[in-house]
């Protein structure tokens, strides 16, 4: 099989039935990308948006169509983000790529560290209380860091590189655990009118496969960190979602559009309601946005 325009096939896209040259391939999933940007509207008019990046492909595929649309626009500026969370040499590489790939599209790069912030790195955070899962001190830990530097910096929004198996996995992890506040705020853009200090998120590649985004960044030759894991991303429950979705997904091709898409159309109305009965709190210590008197990532710190 062939590509429509003649060449060689690169990319079969099972879900659309059909094969895609190298050039196709990275068109098609730039005009995914800029679909979602505008029907979501992701981006508007004066935005500063701030890319955060860890190395990886999804936050280098991210920042490099959002470097795409900056270009052609003057009312838009763009600025990466990266935190090393003292994870030792696995984050220092991913940091390295994050730092190329910053270079070669000219993009400011702004790094905050673990150890700088709350004054030790992951690696001895987690010492002191070891039955809790790093993943959660480093989850926790990065999102708020993230929304106060970005803030600090003036972002009006900060775009994530979550793909469409992570938001698929999102959905199934939040109905397995029955938490239906975190499930409510999965979308293309997550945003409070009524909280202050919350900087809205963007998701530009939501609708993009893991497997495209791959495929994407190497079509581009785009540097991100290929080898190895997280020495600390063991078993999770999330894991097992993921293996089990790319499994359906091979099996029935579309299966992760079809996920999301039932997750996009119940939960505006779901939000109605409980938006009516949610009291917004700021968190006693630190002052950022909590669902509780003190916030995740200080009652972490407190531990
Ligand atoms: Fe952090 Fe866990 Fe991801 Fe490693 S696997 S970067 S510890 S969240
Ligand atoms: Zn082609
Ligand atoms: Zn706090």
């Amino acid at each position: 099989m062939v590509c429509k325009c003649g060449k060689e096939t690169y990319f079969r896209r099972k879900y659309e039935g059909i094969d895609l040259c190298k050039e196709c391939f990275a068109q098609s999933v730039e005009k995914k990308i800029k679909k979602n940007i505008r029907i979501n509207k992701l981006i508007s008019r004066g935005d500063k948006i701030c890319v955060a990046i860890s190395g990886g492909k999804d936050s280098i595929a991210c920042l490099n169509i959002m470097n795409e649309i900056a270009k052609k626009r003057n009312d838009v500026e763009l600025f990466a983000i990266t935190i090393d969370e003292g994870i030792g040499p696995y984050r220092k590489k991913t940091i390295k790529k994050a730092e190329e790939a910053c270079n070669l599209l000219k993009i400011p790069l702004k790094k905050y560290s673990f150890k700088e912030e709350f004054e030790k790195p992951l690696k001895e955070i987690i010492k002191n209380n070891p039955k809790l899962n790093a993943c959660t001190y480093c989850g926790v830990l990065r999102r708020k860091l993230i929304n106060q530097k970005a803030k600090e910096n003036k972002a009006t929004k900060i775009a994530f590189g979550f793909n469409l198996n992570d938001e698929a996995e999102s959905v199934f992890l939040n109905f397995v655990f029955g938490n239906l506040d975190k499930f409510l705020r999965i979308g293309a853009k997550v945003e409070s009118k009524t909280i202050k200090k919350f900087v809205p998120r963007i998701k530009p590649l939501r609708e993009i496969p893991e497997k495209e985004v791959f495929a994407y960044c190497d079509a581009l030759n785009l540097p991100y960190f290929k080898e190895k894991i997280c020495p600390y991303g063991k078993e999770s429950v999330r894991k097992t979602i993921r293996k089990y979705l790319y499994d359906l997904e091979e099996k029935y091709p579309g299966s992760l559009f079809q996920i999301v898409n039932f997750a996009d159309l119940i939960i505006p109305p779901l939000n109605k309601q409980v938006l009516k009965k949610r009291k917004i709190k700021y968190c006693k210590i630190c002052g950022e946005p909590a669902s509780k008197e003190i916030c995740k990532a200080c009652e972490l710190l407190e531990k």
